[in-house]
């Protein structure tokens, strides 16, 4: 579970500025996010295919003021789809749907998604889409249905730590969806989500029907317990290789990456492009008080 705490501090507007303006923050980004640029993303993209690994491509940016800006941030997903299409990388784009506007209107969110799902299938590749804050999950998993009915592609993000979840995987079991499971990465209430035990225990739970009965899970995690545990269900219900990856994120347990790779397993990373990378970098900074030190000490050297 992230830290509520600091998720909470890097939401407020002084904080923000205080982070964004201090110069020795950019060598902390470079660990996270692989540049400003698409360039910067499918050279990333690129050299991770070279090493036998797939590439997921976020182009960041979150709760977007305008249709306009929505339209921009298509733009940039409809331009990597070229991109990914041209060069026959190994990727798949990843979206976040009030980047798209989802907080101005659903029905043109849902438009935007529908585009970048056709230009997906051009390039003969997926689009994922990210889960975010509970208040989006419902709208989430409904652009989902809707784009499934026209695309086999799509791939919706499912966070282990929101108790509705399991409900969730039952709802959706007859489209047999693509599912990427993760822990989750947002400050939720009690209530409605559980603390990082149950959530390890909800990812095992989950996983297993997913694995069992959908032609492709994301594995989203770094962690190895969750990892052993996909490869020992995997291999007890003799589930092929190819139905599951294993999903990490750009800089984090690079070593396990490789091992993964080395044993066989197919793994992709998620990697982070653009310049709107910090509140994606706060959640980094929140799973992790390691990278927060890291950060802190970087901005006392100056
Ligand atoms: C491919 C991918 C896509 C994701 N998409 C979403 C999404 O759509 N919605 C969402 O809410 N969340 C998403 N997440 C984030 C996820 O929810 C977790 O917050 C994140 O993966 C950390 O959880 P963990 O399973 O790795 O376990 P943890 O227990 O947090 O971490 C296990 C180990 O991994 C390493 N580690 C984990 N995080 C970091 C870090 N930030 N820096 C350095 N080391 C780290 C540490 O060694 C740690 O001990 C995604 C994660 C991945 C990998």
């Amino acid at each position: 579970m992230p830290n509520r705490l600091l998720l909470r501090l890097a939401a407020q507007d002084g904080i923000r500025r205080l982070v964004t303006s201090a110069p020795p923050t950019r060598r902390v980004v470079k660990r996270f996010v692989a540049g400003e640029t698409l360039a910067d993303g499918m050279a990333a993209a690129a050299s991770l295919n070279e090493h036998g690994m797939g590439a997921i491509l976020d182009y960041l940016g979150e709760n977007v003021a305008t249709g306009e800006q929505a339209d921009q941030a298509a733009g940039a997903y409809l331009a990597s789809l070229a991109a990914i299409g041209r060069s026959r990388t190994d990727a798949h784009v990843s979206v976040k749907l009030t980047q798209l506007g989802l907080d101005l209107s659903f029905d043109a969110a849902v438009a935007r998604l529908g585009e970048i799902c056709a230009a997906a299938t051009t390039a003969r590749t997926r689009v994922a889409i990210d889960m975010e804050g509970h208040e989006y999950t419902d709208r989430t998993i409904e652009a989902y249905r809707i784009v499934r009915k026209e695309f086999a592609h799509p791939v919706l993000a499912l966070q282990a730590y929101l108790k509705r979840t399991g409900a969730d995987v039952a709802a959706l079991a007859p489209l047999r969806p693509a599912i990427r499971l993760v822990k989750g990465a947002y400050n939720e209430p009690k209530d409605i989500a559980y603390g990082p035990w149950k959530t390890r225990d909800a990812f095992r739970r989950l996983l297993q029907p997913l694995l069992a009965q959908t032609p492709y899970t994301g594995v989203g995690t770094h962690d190895e317990l969750m990892v052993q545990e996909a490869i020992r269900f995997a291999h007890r219900k003799e589930i092929p290789t190819d139905r599951f990856e294993f999903q990490m994120l750009y800089g984090v347990r690079r070593d396990l990456q490789e091992k993964l790779r080395a044993e066989g397993y197919g793994v992709r990373v998620y990697v982070p492009f653009g310049e709107a990378w910090y509140p994606y970098l706060m959640r980094r900074m929140a799973e992790r008080p390691a990278n927060l030190r890291l950060f802190l000490e970087a901005i006392a050297r100056g």
